[in-house]
């Protein structure tokens, strides 16, 4: 694994495991504040749902910690913030539609409460370990902020048109797919923590978060330039290969 320098990162993009549509109200910024819905708040830090993001989160700095070891390197691990309405941070206003999302900025990850209801009712992926998944490809975004990846794109994409720029972002995405993989391959073999069903409801999850699945379903068409994620194929396609390798070697989508 090429671990480059840490660094100050001046990326002031945030990136997203959802859609188009949840990519606009974090990238328009400073606006009007988003309406929520009335709705009961139904997760918090210290609540259940709280307590499995955090228990998510230190397997993967157990992962993490140990590939960054072999490689020389202290893992600095990302902090949590765990929201269900809207939220300030370090890379503008997010909603509570905006999904979960990763800072560079603050090296925050950003676990929308509300997406992972969301997740089994719209994108039809149930089960923890597809939640799992979602906080293991943020935490990928978070390696991707450390090994200078996320700065290296952020400066090639200011350099191309749009088009360019989002098949980077692409790449960006499957990559952190792959690093999720990497966490469940480690999270199996070190630590036996995963049951039978537990690696297809990551990969159906990979799927449903799919943009020819997301455009499908929210604009009834695909328009494949528009791309930011990755298909539904690649998106599994990369955890799979994660998974199955456990290396970071396996992971480079930028070839
Ligand atoms: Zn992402």
């Amino acid at each position: 694994m090429k671990l480059g320098l840490g660094g100050i990162v001046l990326a002031v993009v945030a990136y997203f495991i959802g859609g188009p549509e949840l990519v606009m109200s974090l990238f328009s910024g400073g606006g009007s504040a988003p309406q929520s819905e009335q709705q009961a708040p139904t997760g918090t830090a210290s609540d259940e749902a709280g307590q499995f993001v955090k228990h998510v989160l230190g397997d993967t700095e157990d992962t993490w910690n140990k590939i960054f070891a072999q490689a020389g390197r202290q893992y600095e691990p990302a902090q949590l913030s765990i929201f269900d309405d809207g939220i300030n941070t370090a890379c503008g206003q997010a909603s509570s539609a905006v999904g979960p999302f990763y800072c560079p900025n603050d090296r925050m990850v950003y676990i929308d409460l509300a997406f992972f209801r969301q997740l089994e009712t719209e994108f039809a992926a149930q089960g923890d370990y597809a939640k799992a998944y979602v906080i293991a490809h943020e935490i990928g975004h978070h390696i991707q902020n450390l090994t200078g990846t996320l700065e290296k794109v952020h400066a090639a994409k200011q350099r191309g048109s749009e088009a360019d720029a989002n098949a980077l972002q692409v790449r960006v995405e499957l990559q952190a797919d792959c690093y999720a993989g990497i966490w469940a391959h480690d999270s199996e073999t070190s630590r036996q923590l995963t049951e039978a069903g537990d690696i297809d409801e990551a990969l159906t999850a990979a799927a449903s978060v799919g943009d020819d699945t997301i455009q499908r379903r929210v604009q009834g068409h695909v328009n494949q330039e528009s791309f930011t994620h990755g298909s539904a194929a690649q998106r599994q396609q990369w955890f799979h290969k994660g998974y199955s390798s456990g290396s970071v070697d396996d992971c480079n989508t930028f070839q």
